[in-house]
């Protein structure tokens, strides 16, 4: 059972949720100094596992790196665990994030205190996801030679930015198009296309490796290459994928619709299997909570 007030890890330990303060002055508050994960943990036979939790840990190494923040991915992973443990989460959204404290107001991160906490949220069984009416943004994706495509806090104000407009034009999110016409992605998610029976992983520079897009690509035999929104709009099946996304289904791109799609309902499926132990995949792939 769960315990009444939700537990988080704060900087080594277990602590109540709404527990920790954190200053005013901190760095990452002003400059968005920080970098994140989003996983997800699955209730499986053998109990919670958390699906490539080794992988979104070397991604958030990959950012905390750059801005300079200590960052252990085998204590991190120790503190998913114990985060799911403690408060009997199994289907659960894990939030790891890393940020630069207190300090002065400079931009140099030095001299600054580093903070790192994880909490754990239920996530409902998957329900078979909503359709998805996508917007094409008026806003570029954040150029990976100005700001890499990892989950550093300050980048996702570029997402934050496209899913207004998306939602004020009455889309549910936004798709980000390059000035050449190419797709890079969602706010949040890749993107697929499905031409008959080729499935294409949608590739750019500037969109996030995401890991359930290589989880994807390495079990249904994608494609991986640019695509122009061209070729996008004139695709059978258009689907978005991401940790919390998971498989997503895109009922329509501005104003073209596409059917429910039948390829896209067996990937969903096929992930639904891979991510509660399922399907065969990698050991690595599910680590036990
Ligand atoms: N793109 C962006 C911008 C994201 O925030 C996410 C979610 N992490 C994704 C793609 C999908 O990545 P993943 O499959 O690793 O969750």
């Amino acid at each position: 059972a769960s315990p009444a007030i939700a537990r988080v890890w704060f900087d080594g330990e277990l602590v109540d949720a709404d527990g920790p303060r954190v200053g005013v002055t901190t760095h990452a508050l002003h400059y968005g100094s920080g970098v994140f994960e989003g996983i997800r943990a699955y209730a499986t036979r053998d109990g919670a596992a958390v699906f490539r939790l080794a992988d979104h840990l070397e991604r958030m190494r990959k950012g905390a790196t750059l801005l300079g923040i200590a960052f252990d991915p085998d204590v991190a992973a120790e503190a998913v665990v114990r985060t799911l443990r403690a408060n009997g989460h199994r289907d659960a959204y894990v939030r790891p994030l890393a940020w630069v404290g207190a300090g002065s107001f400079g931009l140099d991160v030095a001299g600054h205190a580093q903070h790192f906490m994880v909490a754990t949220t239920p996530t409902p069984v998957h329900l078979g996801g909503a359709r998805t009416r996508l917007g094409v943004s008026r806003w570029r994706r954040n150029p990976a030679r100005a700001l890499p495509p990892l989950k550093l806090c300050g980048g996702y104000v570029n997402s934050i930015l496209a899913k207004r407009e998306a939602k004020a034009r009455g889309c549910d999110e936004a798709l980000f198009v390059d000035d050449d016409g190419f797709v890079v992605e969602c706010t949040g998610a890749n993107v697929f296309a499905v031409s008959g029976d080729r499935i294409v992983a949608v590739e750019h520079a500037d969109a996030l490796p995401g890991i359930t897009r290589d989880t994807l690509v390495a079990t249904c035999g994608a494609e991986c290459r640019p695509m122009s929104l061209a070729e996008l709009r004139d695709a059978d099946e258009v689907f978005v994928c991401g940790t919390a996304a998971e498989v997503t289904p895109i009922a329509a791109l501005e104003e073209r619709e596409y059917g429910v799609g039948p390829v896209t309902r067996e990937i969903a499926a096929l992930y639904a299997r891979l991510v509660r132990g399922l399907e065969s995949m990698p050991a690595a792939w599910l680590a036990t909570a």
